[in-house]
């Protein structure tokens, strides 16, 4: 297997000893003659996978099954911008959102179809190269709702913001298992799984069990908290195979040492990168200037001289260096570095954009 360096943003790069495990298991799952694609949701084979990747996703959070229901959905992150207010945005309550980005933008437009919506605070003003440091919260809010990584404009929350006790709600889609950070703090986190999670078609919702007893008894089955939770995400046939892949992907992340040493690990991926634009300012512009605010996982920068896009995109092709072209929306380059993206990878990219810059 010869493995390029792809560093594109979702559906994204696994861990390759998850790949490996993975096509086992496509051929024959646990001794029982079948292929995990070919057992039956409700039988002790797969009732084993996801009794695992649920205990495991509340175990690398460092959640307790006492508090936290574990949630393995479809729809993706986007059915969740609508479910998050039909479930918990009552009539006469408000909800906050905090707008920093395209993501987030698309969150609160579906939760102003259902409700009363305040934007809390946006920086929009700045293209989204910052994230806000004042909140504007309405008191008795029903939630709040942020996305703690911004995968297009490419910055992240240096801190969780410290609310006015509201529900905190998150959309952690670009960054979860990424950062050792007190998951507590959630009252709802859901992410889609297909950047550090696992396949694309399972989206990961982590709820209070306090926050579902109170959300909405009058929607569509379906789309209720309290009907996924109290069937265990298995109201109807679920994502079996990425729910598997979920839980390898867990295994893995707890192999590693858990979500410290991953986010050192990440922290010193990212750095390289940053330091190499850093010290050629003169031809990268780095999209997101306050420092604090760059995400670990997504780097985002331009070259200040745009005609050379085409080069700098082709050189980095020559040196296997894939998936690095910016969102459709805002251009430029982005290098999206989850979880599972080698540390050699960063390397790379960062000789590369110091040999680009030297001519
Ligand atoms: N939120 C964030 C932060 C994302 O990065 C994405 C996908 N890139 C989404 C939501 C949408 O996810 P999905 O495609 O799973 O609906």
């Amino acid at each position: 297997m010869n493995r390029i360096y792809n560093f594109s943003p979702g559906p994204a790069i696994l861990p390759v000893p998850v790949l490996e495990e993975a096509s086992r298991g496509v051929l024959e799952i646990n001794g029982s003659g079948m292929s995990v694609l070919e057992v039956s949701h409700r039988g002790k084979h797969f009732e084993a996978i996801h009794a695992d990747a649920r205990d495991r996703l509340l175990r690398v959070l460092g959640l307790s099954p006492d508090d936290y229901y574990a949630l393995f959905l479809q729809g993706g992150a986007s059915l969740q911008f609508a479910m998050v207010p039909m479930n918990l945005l009552g009539p006469g309550q408000t909800a906050d959102y905090v707008n920093t980005g395209e993501w987030s933008s698309k969150a609160l437009k579906e939760a102003k179809k259902i409700g009363a919506v305040n934007v809390a605070a946006s920086s929009e003003d700045s293209r989204f190269s910052c994230i806000p440091t004042q909140l504007n919260l309405t008191p008795g809010a029903a939630y709040l709702h942020i996305t703690t990584n911004n995968t297009i404009a490419g910055t992240e929350w240096p801190e969780l913001p410290a609310g006015n006790g509201a529900p905190l709600v998150a959309d952690a889609s670009s960054d979860i298992f990424a950062r050792d950070i007190d998951y507590s703090k959630f009252d709802l986190l859901y992410a889609g799984a297909q950047k550090n999670a696992g396949p694309a078609g399972v989206t990961l919702v982590v709820v209070r069990k306090s926050l579902v007893e109170k959300s909405s008894d009058s929607l569509p089955t379906i789309l209720s908290y309290k009907t996924l939770a109290k069937g265990d995400s298995l109201f109807n046939t679920p994502p079996a195979f990425c729910i598997y892949v979920v839980g390898l992907v867990l295994k893995w992340i707890e192999e590693q040492g858990g979500v410290k040493v991953i986010e050192k690990r990440n922290r010193e991926k990212a750095g390289l990168i940053y330091a190499a634009l850093d010290a050629h300012l003169d031809v990268y512009d780095p999209a997101v200037t306050v420092k604090a605010d760059r995400s670990i996982m997504n780097v985002t920068f331009r070259l200040r001289d745009t005609e050379k896009e085409a080069a700098f995109l082709a050189g980095a092709k020559e040196r296997k260096l894939d998936g690095l072209k910016g969102h459709r929306l805002v251009g430029g380059f982005r290098a999206s570095i989850y979880n599972a993206f080698p540390a050699e990878g960063c390397q790379a990219l960062a000789e590369y954009i110091q040999d680009f810059a030297r001519g």
